[in-house]
């Protein structure tokens, strides 16, 4: 058998969470694995991503793969080598009234994973950082277990340290199908030949009902474009990084200094998303009146930021599940994986998803208890994860 047609498993999907499963597959010296990218490391949501890391989850398990992943990004080199651009920052989430509940229930279940997360009166906030306008907001979220990353060096990174253990990563391959036998993965066909492989891990982002629909498996994940503006802030511009469910935005500064991004996102019926399928399509940009809208909001929290200056934005894809909870799991075809649907919370989660997709891969069986509840069957099941509180957050 030719060494380049054969793998013991191929992972589909060259961002952040295929990737960093690799990295973690072959620190377990789980065979050769091979890593398959259409077009380039980073170029679906990775590369987009606005990369803020925070405790937030309303679950167990998302609250344990956030703890672990938050270690790596704190001390990066140690674990994978290299710079990731992790930049630590308070993150203070705001609230309303009606939203207390939920984070209180936030608050819990983050504490009990071993964040540091506090739970404020908008008066002990404003009391440590004036000049934030906090009228309708009844609570402060507020963690120092939190930051934001660079997307782009996080996954060079990642991708360098594979390749240091033996990962193989080929860019410029599209999967166009996975081969079953027998109700058993063997492998998936490119345009190079068909590769083959005993485990198959999908992690295509936006791009996975082309491949599961032909095994008759429906995907249940749909897009949400996210909106990102950047501002050129004023010298004394709120320095934390920031979540508001009342104004809905998340915002936080470069790390070059003098700049935020400020991103918000739109369900837009109007939306085909064809610019994802069709190269020839440019994705929309954030127009003027966009940007105008949420500098608005912004301006209504922090009136400080009257004095900031609109920059060029962008937009970008997130692909979200029914319950907006991540599918990790086995597919109902022996050897074959999913991790995809990380509806707009996947690169905060990708150092711990990496490690513990690479366990259940591995046979792990603590990784499959605790990635249980988020199975990709769930959804078809009917069993999705509703918290008993929810916030009205985008992000
Ligand atoms: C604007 C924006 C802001 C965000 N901000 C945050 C944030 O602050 N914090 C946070 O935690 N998360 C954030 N996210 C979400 C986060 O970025 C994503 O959840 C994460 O990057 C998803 O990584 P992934 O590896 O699953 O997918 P992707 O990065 O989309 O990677 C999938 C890869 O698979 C490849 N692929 C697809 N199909 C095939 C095929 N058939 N063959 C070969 N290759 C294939 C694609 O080309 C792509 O490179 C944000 C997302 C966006 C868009």
């Amino acid at each position: 058998m030719n060494p380049n047609s054969s793998a013991d498993v191929i992972i589909v999907g060259g961002g952040i969470i295929g990737v960093a499963t690799a990295y973690y597959l072959a620190q377990r010296k789980h065979g050769r694995i091979l890593v398959l990218e259409r077009s380039f490391l980073g170029m679906g949501s990775t590369g987009a991503s606005v990369a803020s890391i925070e405790p937030l989850a309303m679950f167990p398990t998302l609250a344990a793969l956030q703890r672990r992943s938050i270690e790596v990004f704190q001390h990066f080199d140690e674990h994978i080598g290299g710079d990731c651009g992790f930049v630590p920052l308070t993150l203070a989430m705001f609230v309303r009234e009606k939203e207390l509940p939920a984070m209180r229930a936030a608050a819990a279940v983050g504490r009990a994973a071993g964040s540091a997360i506090e739970e404020l009166t908008p008066e002990a906030y404003l009391a440590r950082v004036p000049g934030t306008v906090l009228d309708e907001i009844a609570g402060v979220y507020c963690s120092p277990d939190a930051g934001f990353a660079d997307p782009v060096l996080t996954l060079n990174a990642y991708a360098e340290a594979a390749r240091a253990l033996g990962v193989t990563i080929r860019q410029h391959t599209p999967v166009s199908g996975v081969r079953v036998e027998q109700g058993r993965v063997v492998g998936v066909d490119t345009p190079q030949g068909t590769l083959t492989a005993g485990q198959v891990l999908l992690a295509p982002g936006l791009w996975l009902d082309p491949l599961l629909a032909p095994l008759g498996i429906a995907s249940h994940v749909s897009f949400l474009r996210h909106y990102v503006v950047t501002l050129e802030m004023p010298p004394d511009a709120p320095q934390h990084s920031y979540l508001d469910a009342a104004f809905d935005f998340y915002m936080r500064p470069e790390k070059s200094g003098g700049l935020c991004l400020i991103g918000t996102a739109l369900d837009n019926p109007q939306d085909r998303f064809e610019d994802l399928f069709n190269p020839a399509i440019d994705p929309p940009g954030v127009t003027q009146e966009m940007s105008f809208t949420v500098w608005e909001r912004v301006v209504r929290r922090f009136p400080v930021m009257e004095n900031a200056r609109l920059r060029k934005g962008y937009t970008g894809v997130a692909d979200m599940t029914p319950d907006r909870q991540p599918l990790l799991g086995n597919l109902p075809i022996d050897g074959l994986y999913l991790a995809a649907g990380m509806s707009g919370i996947g690169f905060k989660m990708a150092p711990g998803i990496g490690q513990t997709m690479a366990a259940l891969l591995a046979g792990d069986a603590e990784a499959a208890a605790l990635l249980a509840p988020l199975r990709p069957a769930r959804i078809a099941e009917g069993q999705l994860l509703r918290p008993k509180h929810q916030f009205s957050l985008i992000a």
